[in-house]
């Protein structure tokens, strides 16, 4: 963060009169271990810690202003930032500081494939300037303005990850943000729960545009009913992406899996013909990046470089990421799991190149009412997926494992982070290859440590 007068950054959250004295912020924190002069410090009410009981420490320690839900003992009113709802606080600040910057924004949501397509767009656009982007997946209300607040004099492109899981998020998000460019990966069936329907959630992402300015580029994949069927604003230019349709703008051809990665033709309308390959396994990584292609060259960087920086794309944390361990592939996609990333997984898998196909599967979380048919047709498609053998793990995936071994598929249902290892390691010969997925929760990398350990 470089320095903004506090009468910037907190305009709209505090009367105009509020600052007697003009101050120069530093940083905004939310971790009282990281403040210092010149920072504000954000109390939030967590469920070990409440924020609010360093108030008064965070302003002996040097910082200008806090800000807080409610009057804090020890907490003088002229340097309470009063506001009920600290996520708000962090989103006014986040747009404040966002408007002293003019870099060229990409703004990337949807329901599965945000991250990677995040990763993917910063590999396309870092060869062409500074660019930052959303560390991890700090995606809510809370990471997004703090990555904001990376932003720089110097920062030339961002790529911003918008996550959601009611509708209006993403208005905020993009409001905030101000996108150039819009990406919506897909429509799926996360959060359904709270949206009712899937035109429900592709309205809720299609709020991103809210955020666009006129005739701003609008990515979005041709594939998908949802985005297929929903009414665009005028104000947006689509560009539509597909792995199918040679009638998208941009459209990907003789897509091939090879043991490193994806390879294959990309056609663009505009831009002429290019020969691609990037180092990450599944059609779906194809799509995502098509959205990333779409966005870097509708922003104005040469298609070449574009496809060249797409080649040095980096995944991060475990998903997805291939690892060769005493001649058995590894897939680790342990970062998370729904119906919709586990299909194309095992569409992925299906493809694999190697000997025999193990899948430890577990639980798909947070899928309230449709978990129980989830995790039975999961069990369906693990049927379908060629595998030699299926290792489940989980409460729910109980069901998968009854469902797959009713379809022939020997199946394995382990107790525990042990047994699911035992069953691999019993088994498993050089020349194979394993997909490990589950959601964040049920932490499979336990598995996989015992695993590479004894293997
Ligand atoms: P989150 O909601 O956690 O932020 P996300 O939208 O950022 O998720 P990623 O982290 O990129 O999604 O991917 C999660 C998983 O979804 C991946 O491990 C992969 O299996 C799968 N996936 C990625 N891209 C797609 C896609 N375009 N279509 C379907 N599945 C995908
Ligand atoms: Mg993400």
């Amino acid at each position: 963060m470089e320095k903004i007068s506090a009468s910037k950054l907190l305009a709209g959250l505090v009367p105009a009169d509020f600052i007697r004295e003009e101050v120069q912020v530093e940083l905004v924190t939310t971790d009282s271990r990281e403040v210092r002069s010149g920072c504000i410090f954000v109390a939030f009410p967590g469920e070990k810690f409440d924020g609010h009981d360093f108030a008064a420490k965070a302003l002996e320690n040097g910082a200008v202003y806090v800000v807080v839900n409610h009057p804090v003992e020890g907490v003088p009113a002229e340097k309470a930032i009063l506001c009920p709802d600290s996520y708000h606080a962090m989103m006014v600040m986040g747009a404040n500081y966002r408007s002293q910057y003019h870099p060229k924004m990409v703004g990337v949501t949807g329901s599965v494939g945000k991250t990677t397509t995040k990763q993917m767009t910063y590999a396309a656009l870092a060869g062409f300037g500074e660019t930052i982007k959303t560390e991890g997946n700090q995606n809510n209300e809370l990471g997004m303005p703090r990555t904001l607040m990376r932003l720089e004099s110097s920062t030339e492109y961002a790529v911003i990850e918008m996550g959601m899981s009611h509708a209006g998020e993403i208005d905020r998000l993009a409001r905030a943000a101000r996108p150039d460019v819009g990406i919506i990966t897909c429509i799926g069936v996360s959060h359904i729960g709270n949206l009712g329907s899937q035109e429900n959630i592709c309205k809720a992402k299609l709020e991103i545009c809210n955020g666009l300015p006129e005739g701003a580029p609008l990515v979005l994949n041709y594939d998908d009913k949802f985005l297929r069927a929903a009414k665009l604003p005028a104000h947006v230019k689509p560009v539509w992406f597909s792995l199918a349709d040679e009638n998208a703008d941009v459209c990907a051809l003789s897509i091939r899996q090879e043991e490193d990665g994806m390879s294959f033709v990309l056609e663009d309308q505009e831009e002429g013909t290019f020969v691609v390959k990037i180092p990450a396994m599944g059609k779906h990584n194809v799509a995502n990046a098509l959205a990333a292609y779409c966005a870097a060259t509708r922003l104005g960087c040469d298609p070449r470089g574009v496809i060249k920086g797409l080649s040095n794309f980096e995944q991060t944390g475990r998903r997805q990421k291939v690892v060769h361990s005493k001649g058995v592939t590894v897939i680790e996609d342990c970062y998370n799991a729904n119906p919709d990333s586990m299909k194309a997984a095992l569409a992925m898998f299906k493809e694999f190149p190697c000997k025999r196909r193990f899948a430890l599967l577990g639980d798909m979380l947070e899928l309230g009412k449709l978990s129980r048919e989830a995790h039975e047709e999961l069990g369906r498609l693990a049927a379908e997926s060629d595998l030699y053998c299926l290792v489940t793990y989980g409460e729910n995936a109980k069901r998968t494992a009854v469902v797959a071994a009713a379809k022939g598929v020997k199946t394995l249902h382990a107790n525990n982070y042990r047994e699911a290892a035992d069953a691999l390691l019993n088994r498993i010969e050089p020349g194979d290859a394993l997909l490990v997925k589950a959601s964040r929760g049920m932490a499979l990398e336990k598995v996989l440590e015992i695993f590479y350990a004894e293997q």
